[in-house]
């Protein structure tokens, strides 16, 4: 079977590594010719917009599924109609949108902050009398690792800050005082079967993720679950979803979702029995599911714009090294290392020695 992945980054590089042993091959529709999935299955070059190149795409495939949300609305329509699409595209494009995003999520009863719609700077002016300070202005559309978005401290700040933003369609979200940040991936199957990987807590840094550990046994798995499979239901939706959350206390308020693998997954490859990547391909091919449990503590940490010296990281104990084929640049996510241990007080010792080889990696590229 050929899997069509819209985008040829690294989660379809990924993605079609998992498919590989499975007997499914990736072909991916990307516009840089250099893509780091390019090695590892079937390039089509071309733009989402350009129709020849979605001809070609949808010629080449069985069933299609994207490593993006950005993806123009035209484009999915389009393959939709010539291929299965899964997810299909209702849960794309509302994952496009932080507005009809939180809307979705109020109707299906899910907690959020408390966020209100902003198109003028006199609107937003209105909105921080609602909303209160510190607050959170976002862009509706394009938003990802903190991009499109500032945080407002007292009114003075409003003109500042809608100029920053550009001037375009926003949400004005209350700063919320949260205790950790979360995620909850799910797969759901063509058959409407839900699976859970245990939740995830996730550390940025400079806006990108950093750390991720997996939660095991945490007394809000149950809770993340549900919010979660409210959303699957809601949008029919079959492949692997992300639910960011932030705790406060003992509840959750969900902050969005990402329609395909997400990056504090990245720790199911080594540290869960079936990982993302296999059980997302699982369910757009129409295939059983796999387990979704940990094989043990497991964590996962990010190469941003360095990566540490191979054999060092290969010889702290439990660490897996996954390289994504790109060229360093600042901020750019390289690869990252998946840790497993037999306790959570090893994990922490593997995660302490991959932060000391990573930021050391850092610091001696600054005196380059
Ligand atoms: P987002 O693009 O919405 O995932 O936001 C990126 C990061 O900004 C989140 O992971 C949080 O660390 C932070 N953030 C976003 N919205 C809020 C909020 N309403 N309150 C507090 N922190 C936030």
């Amino acid at each position: 079977m050929r899997i069509g992945i819209l985008g040829g980054g690294q989660l379809a590089r990924m993605l079609a590594l998992a498919g590989h042993p499975l007997g499914l091959q990736c072909v991916f529709l990307e516009s840089a010719p250099e893509a780091c999935a390019a090695p590892v299955g079937r390039l089509v070059t071309g733009a989402f917009k350009a129709e020849a190149a979605l001809a070609d795409f949808a010629a080449a495939i069985d069933v299609v599924t994207t490593e993006l949300e950005h993806v123009p609305l035209a484009a999915l329509e389009y393959l939709a109609q010539r291929r299965p699409l899964l997810p299909g595209s209702r849960a794309i494009a509302l994952a496009q949108d932080r507005l009809l995003e939180k809307d979705l999520f109020r109707r299906l009863q899910l907690p959020t902050a408390h966020c209100v719609a902003v198109d003028t700077l006199e609107e937003l002016v209105c909105a921080m009398a609602e909303t209160g300070l510190p607050a959170v202005l976002k862009t509706r559309h394009m938003g990802y690792d903190g991009k499109g978005q500032v945080v407002l401290r007292e009114t003075a700040d409003a003109a500042a800050a809608w100029r920053a933003v550009g001037g375009v369609p926003c949400l004005l979200e209350a700063m919320v005082p949260f205790d950790r940040e979360v995620s909850v991936i799910a797969v759901r199957s063509r058959e409407g079967e839900c699976r859970f990987w245990p939740l995830t807590e996730n550390r940025h840094r400079n806006g990108i993720l950093s750390v991720s550990r997996a939660l095991l046994q945490d007394p809000l798995q149950m809770l993340a679950e549900d919010y979660c499979r409210r959303l699957l239901e809601a949008l029919d939706y079959v492949g692997v979803l992300a639910l960011e959350l932030f705790q406060v206390g003992d509840s959750l308020l969900a902050n969005e979702y990402a329609p395909r693998v997400h990056n504090s997954g990245h720790w199911t490859i080594e540290g869960a029995v079936t990982s993302q990547f296999e059980n997302h391909l699982r369910a757009v091919a129409g295939l059983p599911l796999g387990a979704t449990d940990a094989r043990g503590a497991a964590a996962m940490i990010n190469f941003v714009g360095q990566v540490p010296e191979r054999r060092e990281l290969l010889a702290v104990a439990g660490a897996h090294l996954h390289l994504y084929g790109k060229r360093p640049a600042h901020g750019r996510k390289l690869g990252h290392a998946t840790l497993c241990a037999v306790s959570s007080a090893l994990l922490e010792q593997g995660v302490r020695t991959v932060l000391q080889l990573t930021q050391y990696r850092e610091k001696e590229s600054a005196l380059d």
